[in-house]
């Protein structure tokens, strides 16, 4: 999530009623009328409504330069509402190096009534804009936007890199006139713009500046001049020239997903957002019975001091889950943003929280609290402050997972057991067939395998290396005292406020035990945890009665998940690849996937892997940055074992 570059906020005046970015020294959109602007130089001169109308793929993709006040997005989504068909999806793609404040874009944004309903569904996302990708999804999947912040020609190269070529329908050149801000408009910007365009892709920007119109030129694009808006004379727009391949055609959207844990619910509903029509097989009676199962789980992001793949993972994954929450409006008796205190309980701690708090982090995601303030919050007495997120919260996880896989495009088959897969070729490509004891359960040509420990359970992926992590969670009897806890306290274990009459403690952590079985011991441990944490909490429900339940986290040992298509390891090794090979001559399992690993934090990162498989399978921009991708590949065990380390990060990316 967060990149070398350090982004700051916009710095906006007002002049009569327009936002004026004092940083460039120019306004955001025409005083004469903004929307009509946006309508004339980007939707008209990239023939949108006409393009959309006759729309073939059923998916199409803008990329922008200055996400601004997101006035161009939600006219371009209120026109795809109009005219685009129904089943179709839309990208948007914007770059943004001086976010607007929440308060300002609001402002901004209530110029214009008309677009209402786009414009409260874009101010219920847009928060926590720290710097790097950021997946906010609209109106069921049908509109989403991935929003880059950072310096576009930063961002352009990632963009590049995390998406194959010619992927790029229309782009709309914003940003300050080119005289304002020279830095933006430079050669790299137009080439890479080059990289993603295909022999129907179509540009239009307001300037008609000649530097502009001849770097574009040189980039490959066919240059129009043409008549501006309002005040301004011309403008360019047209076409890019220099690769006549056009967009390949998207897979055939059927898909089966084995595992109905939020791993495999959140990839099945991926998929049915883009239109896939989904099997998720699960093989007990019910969705959510292993580690999925537990009635809580806590929500926040494990922050590092170093930046690292798990801790910008676990920000971008917790974001991505606070926002699908938000969308599946789930009630507040199963999910609830009550703030959660990451309590500094010893001087290490101590250090590590006020180096956290440090860095470039919005305040409203998260703060340095004292013991004080702390136990204000908390409604309870704690000897240590800490790290306060205000929006981390708990949720029940068979409750997402079930509202996860509610659409009317997943089929769920329970009580249905995968035993082995095999693959069939036929004249039009070829499937994936999974089978239970003797009967075939389901076929497709996309198959994602997301059954936790048991994913490495079939031939094609016994390479994956999975490590079984016990973990017991200790159900205690609310007191009148502990009543009064509002927020999650946390350390290594944690405590969460009263629900249905319980506080849920959690959770142990016990590498390659395989028993679920209650163990006192075990709550023995969680209750420590409290003390540690609270003494006063742990007093009044030490003597509580008290339940449990253990369920074993599928875990890596690097920590981060498997996540991407499968490579045949069988080949790989009977013929092992040179370390510069092309990887797209690997011998790939073609539409065999896996979103597995995630071991205690899957509510927070299986979510967001689901979206960038989808992705991935889609031909999408991924919603994270191409390093990040290369970490999570699923067949980087097998790869650094074989001395083939340098394919990792390419093969992740094809
Ligand atoms: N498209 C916007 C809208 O619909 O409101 C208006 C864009 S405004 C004219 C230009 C935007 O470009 C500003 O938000 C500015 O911060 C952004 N910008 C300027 N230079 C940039 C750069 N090098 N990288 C990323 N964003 C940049």
């Amino acid at each position: 999530m967060r990149s070398k570059t350090s982004y700051s906020e916009a710095e906006i005046d007002w002049h009569d009623g327009v936002p004026y970015s004092r940083q460039f020294g120019d306004v955001y959109f025409s005083s004469d009328s903004g929307l009509n602007e946006t309508q004339h130089v980007f939707l008209a001169h990239n023939q949108l409504e006409k393009r959309w109308q006759g729309l073939q793929s059923g998916h199409f993709t803008i990329a922008e330069t200055g996400f601004g006040t997101g006035l161009n997005f939600l006219c371009a989504w209120r026109l795809w509402d109009n005219c685009a068909p129904p089943t179709a999806r839309l990208h948007f793609i914007s770059m943004e190096k001086h976010p607007l404040t929440h308060a300002d874009i609001t402002q901004a944004l209530s110029l214009w009534p008309q677009l209402a309903r786009q414009r409260d569904q874009l101010l219920a996302q847009y928060r926590f804009l720290t710097d790097g990708f950021h997946r906010l999804v609209f109106d069921d999947g049908r509109i989403t936007l991935t929003l880059l912040i950072g310096d576009v020609n930063d961002m352009l190269p990632q963009l590049a890199a995390n998406l194959a070529a010619n992927k790029i329908d229309a782009w709309f050149l914003d940003g300050f006139v080119p005289a304002k801000n020279p830095e933006m408009w430079q050669q790299s910007l137009f080439n890479n713009m080059a990289r993603l365009s295909h022999a129907e892709t179509t540009f239009a920007t307001f300037t008609s500046a000649g530097e502009v119109r001849r770097s574009l030129e040189k980039a490959g694009f066919a240059v129009n001049k043409v008549a501006g808006f309002g005040r301004k004379r011309e403008m360019l727009c047209g076409q890019y020239m220099g690769q006549l391949q056009t967009k390949s055609a998207p897979l055939q959207s059927n898909a089966i997903v084995i595992g109905g844990g939020i791993s495999g619910c959140a990839s099945a509903h991926a998929l049915a957002s883009r239109g896939w029509q989904v099997k998720l097989i699960e093989r007990h009676a019910a969705l959510a019975q292993e580690a999925s199962g537990n009635p809580v789980g806590v929500l926040y992001p494990r922050l590092a001091v170093k930046d690292n793949a798990l801790s910008r993972l676990s920000l971008a994954g917790f974001l991505y889950t606070s926002r699908l929450l938000q969308q599946l409006n789930l009630n507040q008796t199963t999910y609830s943003a009550c703030g959660l205190l990451q309590l500094a309980f010893d001087a290490r701690e101590s250090t590590r929280c006020k180096a956290i708090a440090a860095q470039n982090l919005p305040t409203e995601l998260v703060r340095l609290v004292d013991n004080n303030e702390a136990s204000k919050l908390a409604g309870t007495s704690l000897a240590h402050g800490g790290l306060y997120f205000p929006s981390a919260g708990w949720v029940s996880p068979p409750t997402f997972c079930e509202a996860l896989a509610r659409h009317t495009n997943i089929e769920i088959l329970t009580s249905s057991c995968a035993l082995r897969v095999t693959r069939k070729i036929t004249r039009n490509g070829s499937s994936w067939q999974v089978w239970g004891d003797k009967n075939l359960l389901a076929e497709a040509p996309v198959l994602i395998i997301a059954s936790a420990n048991d994913s490495a359970g079939f031939e094609q992926s016994a390479h994956l290396e999975l490590e079984p992590v016990r973990g017991q969670m200790t159900f205690v009897n609310a007191t009148t005292a502990s009543r009064q806890l509002k927020t999650i306290l946390c350390t290594n274990g944690y405590i969460c406020p009263e629900v249905d009459g319980q506080h849920s403690l959690g959770a142990t952590f016990s590498p390659d035990e395989t028993s679920t079985e209650l163990r006192t011991g075990d709550h023995q441990a969680n209750l420590a945890t409290l003390r540690r944490m609270a003494p006063e909490l742990h007093q009044s429900l030490k003597m509580q009665s008290m339940t449990g339940r253990a369920a074993l986290r599928c875990a890596t040992s690097d920590y981060l998940p498997l996540l991407g298509q499968l490579l045949d390891s069988t080949a790989l090794t009977a013929k092992p690849p040179r370390h510069n090979a092309d990887p797209a001559g690997l011998p790939w399992l073609e539409g065999l996937y896996v979103n597995t690993g995630h071991g205690s934090k899957g509510l927070i990162t299986a979510p967001l892997c689901a979206e960038i498989l989808a992705s991935m399978i889609c031909g999408e921009p991924a919603p994270i940055d191409a390093k990040l991708l290369a970490a999570l590949d699923p067949n980087r065990f097998l790869l650094q074992k074989m001395g083939l380390k340098r394919l990792i990060a390419s093969a992740a990316i094809r």
